[in-house]
């Protein structure tokens, strides 16, 4: 993989094969395991981590050129991607960046498994799970989407899966790659990795991470204040969708203009 500086308007885009594939919801081919794109045939899986980190730090075009089917899991956290582009260096676009501004509540989903949008200043994320597991129970996090928070709070939160879908997947040939380094693996009930969790509740953690790499897929960063409950890929995906069609809930916006680089928030000097 490579990452290639890209002009203001361009937003977030992978090649492959010479085909563009904007990281857009219109492109999602699949929603089961991860977020998947597909154009013309090509197709680039598991791309919520990467664009998590590209929307934490405020990163609005970049060329992503990949030369292979899928986007490395690394830690199963976005960390690894978030260490590389501060080292890479950051510029600042001189036009006002689009946003969409939430108007109105809008709400996707069924009974608790649910995206809600209301109107608010900046972009906040609430997000809500429970496995009812001795493991997993249940955990809340609200915090709003800046650089240093995404970083210290959200960037590091690992994937996570149960041992018993591991081994179901293996049946079927799926998560030959997967492993502790990878994932937090969670037993009858327990965690397995033997470094245990890196917060306290990472799993929730990692949900908001899985929920703004998805709703990067807006293409636009948005403003509002974003409440999930109990949800995936698939439901995050339909509510974009739902989003879309329902134009008298939102307006297409720009941000007042910033005087300074976004990456100076962490208030690191990196050359670009
Ligand atoms: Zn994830």
């Amino acid at each position: 993989m490579a990452f290639r500086p890209a002009p203001v308007d361009t937003g977030i885009v992978f090649v492959r094969d010479r085909i563009e594939i904007k990281a857009s919801f219109e492109n999602v081919s699949e929603t089961v395991f991860s977020t998947n794109l597909e154009r013309n045939g090509v197709k680039v899986r598991t791309v919520e981590h990467l664009v998590a980190a590209l929307v934490g730090l405020g990163i609005t075009n970049v060329f992503i050129d990949v030369d292979g089917p899928e986007i490395p899991i690394l830690d199963g956290s976005a960390m690894p991607w978030v260490s590389l582009l501060i080292k890479a260096g950051l510029s600042d676009q001189t036009k006002p960046q689009a946003v969409v501004r939430i108007l109105k509540p809008v709400v996707y989903g069924e009974g608790s498994a649910y995206v809600m949008a209301l109107p608010g200043r900046g972009y906040r994320v609430s997000c809500r799970l429970n496995f009812n597991h001795p493991a997993i129970r249940e955990e809340h996090m609200e915090l709003s989407i800046e650089p240093d928070a995404f970083v210290r709070d959200i960037a590091g939160a690992r994937t996570f899966g149960f041992l018993k879908d591991v081994d179901a997947l293996r049946e079927k040939g799926l998560a030959m790659g997967g492993s502790m380094d990878n994932a937090i693996v969670i037993g009858d009930d327990r965690v397995l990795n033997e470094g245990g969790l890196r917060y306290k509740d990472e799993f929730v953690r990692h949900k908001i991470l899985d929920i703004i790499g998805d709703m990067g897929l807006l293409a636009c960063p948005i403003e509002g204040r974003l409440v999930a409950n109990e949800s995936g890929h698939r439901l995050h995906i339909g509510f974009l969708k739902h989003l879309a069609t329902h134009q008298d809930s939102w307006e297409v916006g720009v941000t007042p203009f910033v005087e300074k680089p976004i990456f100076q928030a962490f208030g690191q000097e990196v050359a670009a």
